[in-house]
């Protein structure tokens, strides 16, 4: 006798969800979003260098905000330093 029901796909979920794109939380985006900034900034791979970073701007509001900020304010530098 099983009582599996067929209906709940549990075993595709892993599938989906794909591995390796982590999502940061609020708190690690906040740590490296300057870095973040400063390598899209410079033309670099940014999203390669903090891996989720992206993830996590696409699903949270208030983290996207004070990232778009701090790009209008880093690009706004006349001299950014070294
Ligand atoms: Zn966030």
């Amino acid at each position: 006798m099983s009582d599996r029901d067929l209906s709940r796909p549990d075993d595709l979920l892993p599938g989906l969800l794909g591995p390796g794109e982590a999502e940061l939380s609020c708190d690690e985006c906040f740590e490296r979003i300057d870095r973040h900034v400063e390598l899209q900034l410079a033309g670099l791979d940014a999203d390669g260098a903090v891996p989720g970073m992206r993830a996590h701007l696409e699903g949270c509001p208030a983290c996207r905000e004070d990232h778009d900020a701090l790009v209008a304010w880093l690009a706004a530098q006349p001299d950014r330093g070294t």
